[in-house]
């Protein structure tokens, strides 16, 4: 939950993006980049291995839904391992 020292004025018309997170586990190098930048902090290094001998990242349990689209993950991953794809609202 934000907390907002002066409550913007058209904070109801705002939408939150929702963001579906994509990692390509072989191609990471494990340099923690996506994890240090992600504004939500949904990332942490995982217990696995790829065939590099990388820990490559994991979404924290119970974040699989708090991705803003943003694309910071994308933008600094220098192996192009991670991206994010929209999740249109449904309609009612
Ligand atoms: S798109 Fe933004 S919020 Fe989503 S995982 Fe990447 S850095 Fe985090
Ligand atoms: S930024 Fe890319 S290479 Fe670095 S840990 Fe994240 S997914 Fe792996």
């Amino acid at each position: 939950m934000k907390v907002y020292a002066r409550t913007p004025l058209d904070l109801q018309k705002v939408t939150v993006p929702q963001g579906q997170v994509y990692l390509i586990p072989e191609r990471c190098k494990g340099c923690s980049l996506c994890i240090e930048f992600c504004p939500q902090e949904i990332f942490q290094v995982s217990t696995g291995l790829n065939a590099k001998g990388y820990h490559y990242p994991e979404i924290i349990p119970g974040k699989e839904e708090a991705c803003v689209h943003c694309g910071f993950c994308t933008l600094v991953c220098p192996e192009f391992a991670i991206f994010t794809l929209l999740v249109e609202p449904e309609v009612p």
